[in-house]
């Protein structure tokens, strides 16, 4: 089988053309472990379909994806793992490197350090602050929500 896109990491996986550690793999989706894992036990779950970020993905195919996070998620605490987080990247500005989307399903475990990120980076400068992003998201999500190509 040919990759979809040549350029893509992995949709060369995908294709077979590079290996990867598969643990789960359907028709549409595919799950492996990462390379450089953020935890031991680290995996990826992919549409097999190219789609670069998680905005341009068709719902439907994001619910089979979706699923798949769940199922491994769940395997994962059955493994061993006390919690699990889920981390999805789009665009440079949100760290995304490899331009096929995934998500990350990374299992933790107690008294392991548990936040790569961290709340409270950021703050407002008042509640009316607050209140216009929240106004202006709430606009967009009504636009996109009734935009029927989604
Ligand atoms: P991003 O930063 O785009 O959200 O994450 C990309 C992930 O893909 C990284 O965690 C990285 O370790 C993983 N990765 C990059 N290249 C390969 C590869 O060839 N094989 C596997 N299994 N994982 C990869
Ligand atoms: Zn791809």
């Amino acid at each position: 089988m040919k990759p979809v896109d040549p350029n893509c990491i992995f949709c060369r996986i995908i294709a077979g053309e590079l290996p990867a550690a598969k643990v789960y793999e359907t028709e549409e989706v595919l799950a492996f472990m990462d390379i450089n894992p953020i935890e031991k036990g680290h995996v990826l779950v992919i549409p097999k379909p190219h789609h670069a970020t998680l905005m341009v993905t068709p719902a439907g195919l994001l619910g089979e994806v979706a699923v798949a996070v769940r199922c491994v998620a769940e395997a994962l605490m059955d493994c061993g793992a006390d919690g699990v987080n889920i981390l999805q990247s789009n665009h440079a500005a949100a760290g995304q490197e490899v331009w096929h989307l995934h998500f990350h399903v990374i299992p933790r475990y107690d008294g392991a350090s548990s936040r790569s990120w961290a709340s409270g980076n950021a703050a407002y400068e008042s509640d009316a602050e607050r209140a216009e992003f929240a106004g202006r998201i709430r606009r967009s999500v009504a636009a996109v929500v009734g935009d029927g190509s989604r």
